[in-house]
């Protein structure tokens, strides 16, 4: 057994050895969640070659250690701890956009943030997620929400090929051309593909932003309405009116939590907001429920907003954008989210802020609609590994600025909601799934892989693949 990874890798390359004083936040400082179920590493790692990768597999096989790489930082499921050989990806960060094949090659340490202006500067778009600081290569093995969901589906059904190292130690490319194994961990790899590989890169289609009809000067359209208690009725109907969404340019989102700082009223507030990708007059007739003289009669305001598509990612709220927020979040994904749900979710809501105004005031839950007609054309087969193509709608609670004892004692009520959310799917048989991307540690994996036959497949993947565990899927290898 080598002494130490130190010893297995040029003097060059940054390892940080934690003592037993040392705390997981500061030397972790660009994860962006809670890490109740975490402890401290065994070695913090950021190499900027594929040859110091080879070693650090190695090393991690003939010394039972688990590689752990990561992006943006944004995941809340990953679990550290002394087996951990934290793998930071942030010296690949090479973004190359290819004009005459129509894709964009990123490192495997890219954030969304990273590439949208350079792909929109070309005249492109491709599915970024709605939060710009989340890894590429993170988010979409997670699936990939984005506002273009409706036309091109997931982030994951944008993956073209994918430059993946082994447990082995090999260098791999895969694609669609890939075959037999290769062409298995592809497909996982699509909106499954946690603990299976790392990817040193990885690429991605693009689309014309010309094939788009949005406002001049590449704009996409928004509106926000937000409602007073007296109105949370009428903008439950609203919700309920405006989904399951039919017209393939739209997501509708609504929220209810305290009013932010800045607004014409503080305490309760419910927002309804709806993205549309075209132009504002086009928007009008889908969306005349929310432009209606009624619903602004019953808003505190409805507001319009024309955004350039590379600027749709940007965070107004400061609490998104330097990693460490001390988030949590828990989710379901559904198949429907009628009125008497958003009632119910907001009835809770309002309950629980009376009984711990405090806690509720870090709790934001958010029901997202989106229409399913791109994830669904993405992957007629249902090869990939993302699971659940045909659900269009996301509840979730998000919690931020969060202490260990606050999380834990907010967990009761966070899965009382997530059980309203799903009461009506409940009702008529709908097996229960999560949104891969957003899952907390310790959730359910048959909520992510959510078929048998999935859940075996991605079980032979990770035994041809990776038998001893050099990476770590929690479907394979548990969670801790
Ligand atoms: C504020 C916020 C907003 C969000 N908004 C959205 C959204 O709009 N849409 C959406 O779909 N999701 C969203 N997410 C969820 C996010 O997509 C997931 O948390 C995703 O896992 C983040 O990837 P990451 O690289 O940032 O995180 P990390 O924690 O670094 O990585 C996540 C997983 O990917 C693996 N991984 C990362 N890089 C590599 C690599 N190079 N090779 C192999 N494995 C790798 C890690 O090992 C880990 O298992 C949001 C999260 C936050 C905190």
């Amino acid at each position: 057994m080598a002494a130490s990874i130190k010893d297995v890798l040029p003097s060059t390359c940054s390892v940080v050895i934690p003592s037993k004083d040392s705390v997981l936040k500061e030397l972790l400082p660009r994860r962006w969640m809670q890490q109740t179920s975490s402890s401290l590493p065994a070695s913090i790692i950021t190499p900027s070659t594929e040859e110091e990768i080879i070693e650090v597999v190695k090393y991690a096989s003939a010394n039972s250690l688990r590689v752990l790489p990561a992006g943006g930082g944004c995941s809340a499921y990953v679990v550290v701890n002394g087996k951990t050989i934290y793998l930071d990806m942030q010296n690949f960060k090479d973004v190359t956009v290819d004009t005459t094949k129509h894709v964009v090659t990123v490192g495997g340490g890219v954030r969304w943030a990273e590439i949208i202006g350079k792909v929109v500067e070309k005249g492109y778009y491709t599915a970024w997620t709605h939060f710009s600081s989340t890894g590429v290569v993170g988010s979409s093995f997670g699936g990939g929400l984005n506002s273009f969901i409706g036309m091109i589906g997931y982030s994951c059904d944008q993956i073209h090929s994918a430059r993946v190292i082994t447990a082995k130690g090999d260098v791999l490319t895969l694609s669609h051309e890939s075959t037999g194994q290769e062409k298995a961990l592809f497909n996982m790899l699509r909106g499954g593909g946690v603990g299976l590989v790392i990817v040193t890169s990885l690429t991605l289609r693009l689309h014309k932003i010309s094939s788009l009809d949005i406002e001049e000067g590449g704009k996409a359209v928004d509106y926000t309405a937000m409602f007073p208690p007296p109105a949370f009725e009428y903008a439950a109907e609203l919700y309920a009116k405006l989904t399951p969404i039919t017209d393939k340019r739209f997501s509708v989102g609504c929220a209810i939590m305290n009013a932010p700082p800045g607004m014409p009223i503080s305490g309760p507030v419910m927002m309804i907001s709806a993205n549309f990708i075209g132009t504002l007059e086009a928007s009008k007739a889908p969306l005349e429920p929310l432009l209606s003289e009624e619903t602004k009669s019953k808003a505190l305001f409805v507001m319009p907003k024309t955004t350039e598509l590379a600027r749709m990612t940007e965070q107004a709220d400061g609490r998104f954008r330097n990693g460490n927020a001390d988030m949590d979040a828990y989710n379901a994904m559904m198949t429907r989210i009628p009125a008497s749900t958003v009632r119910a979710v907001v009835q809770r809501w309002i309950q629980f802020n009376e009984e711990s105004p405090a806690l509720a005031a870090k709790s934001t839950l958010v029901m997202a609609g989106f229409s399913n007609a791109g994830p669904q054309a993405a992957d007629p087969e249902r090869e990939t590994g993302f699971c659940h193509r045909e659900r269009r709608f996301l509840g979730q609670v998000i919690w931020t600025g969060m202490t260990d004892d606050e999380i834990r004692l907010v967990g009761p009520f966070s899965e009382e909601i997530l059980a309203i959310f799903r009461k009506e799917d409940d009702a008529h048989g709908v097996p229960k799934t999560v949104f891969p991307n957003n899952m907390r540690a310790g959730t359910d994996m048959t909520q992510m892989y959510s078929t048998a036959a999935k859940m075996e497949a991605v079980h032979e993947v990770k035994q041809y693949w990776d038998p001893e565990g050099v990476f770590w899927n929690p479907a394979v290898n548990g969670w801790k």
